[in-house]
């Protein structure tokens, strides 16, 4: 038996997610007549209440791109210091944008309207980069899962309307966040200019993200796509699995966020955790006790066949997703 809750990404297919891919309609997406792409990005732009969206093979491509079309050369973007924007896509705002970064320090992740007010340069400074980009994450992946309270994307959207300036999500676990909350895909739709999701998460696909925006800015994207190498061809057998998940896989977020909860009180009482990070969705970031190095607490996990992934020197991280099962999370249990 084998434990991987390195990431939610680890998923496989279900039978029948495989079944409806193996069905699907293709056609050659780059001439745009793909008709179940199409079907995909109709469905998902509608769910948002959006004009439009953008099959990509992941979240990092969906991220880029909404960067790319919002930054001429030489802005800068607003995000908090564990956005996965600035973390984890290679320094991709200077390689694809041009663009540089200013980084906040909110709480787990979450910046406030305050923080990003006290971000905007001067336009009239000809010191300072253009301020023409605020991107937040929701849920946030380095503050453990964390959630945002909606208000506070309200009041973020209007300092950014008050100063011209762009408001991307990246919600590559953004449904996990609307299982947990009152609000829905609409109400997010009228808040941000462009969207950025991943099918290939705790919505259990194989491959696939979405970028959701206007028309105008969904056609740039599509541009900058094809000049990045991610213009594909029959890849409708992929939106299939996506359009399952849709369908399937959004309510059952549920049992993911139960089961990391249960994992945050096997470890509440182990002498070797020293804090555990609050649990607010699928997502659970322990910090080991006596300065013991995460990649060796990692490596003993291993042996026992549990797989998670240091996230810092102290903290190890582990993802609840759709394959790991009630029978699993016994025998997690009976391994620690
Ligand atoms: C996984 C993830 C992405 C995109 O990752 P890909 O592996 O490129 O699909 C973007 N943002 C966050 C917060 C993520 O967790």
């Amino acid at each position: 038996m084998l434990i991987d809750l390195r990431s939610d990404t680890v998923t496989k297919p279900v039978a029948l997610m495989k079944e409806a891919m193996m069905e699907a309609e293709v056609g050659d997406d780059v001439f745009q007549d793909d008709p179940t792409i199409e079907q995909l990005e109709k469905k998902a732009a509608a769910m948002f209440g959006m004009e439009a969206a953008l099959f990509c093979p992941s979240g990092t491509m969906t991220n880029q791109l909404a960067i790319r079309i919002h930054c001429l050369p030489g802005s800068e973007v607003i995000c908090d210091k564990y956005s996965h924007i600035y973390q984890y896509e290679g320094g991709g705002i200077g390689l694809n944008a041009l663009s540089s970064i200013k980084l906040r320090d909110g709480n787990r992740g979450r910046i406030t309207a305050e923080q990003v007010k006290e971000s905007i340069n001067n336009p009239e400074d000809i010191h300072k980069p253009v301020s023409r980009l605020v991107s937040v994450e929701n849920t946030m992946n380095k503050g453990g899962g964390s959630i945002y309270n909606f208000h506070d994307f309200i009041e973020i959207r209007e300092i950014c309307d008050h100063h011209g300036l762009k408001l991307h999500l990246d919600g590559a676990r953004l449904f996990n966040a609307l299982v947990e909350t009152l609000e829905t895909p609409g109400d997010y739709g009228k808040i941000f200019d462009t969207i950025s999701i991943c099918l290939s998460k705790g919505l259990g696909c194989p491959v696939g993200s979405l970028l959701l925006g206007s028309h105008e800015d969904i056609h740039r994207a599509r541009g900058f796509r094809k000049v990045m190498g991610g213009g594909w061809r029959q890849a409708g057998f992929l939106a299939a699995a996506g359009i399952y998940a849709l369908d399937h896989h959004i309510e059952r977020l549920k049992e993911d966020h139960q089961r990391a909860a249960k994992i945050g009180r096997i470890f509440s009482d182990k002498d070797y955790v020293k804090s555990i990070y609050p649990i607010e969705s699928n997502i659970v970031i322990i910090e080991l006790a006596h300065n013991k190095a995460a990649t060796d607490f990692v490596n003993e996990m291993a042996r026992k066949n549990i797989l998670c992934v240091p996230f810092g020197k102290h903290l190890v991280r582990f993802v609840t997703h759709l394959d790991f099962t009630d029978k699993l999370l016994s025998y997690f249990e009976a391994q620690l």
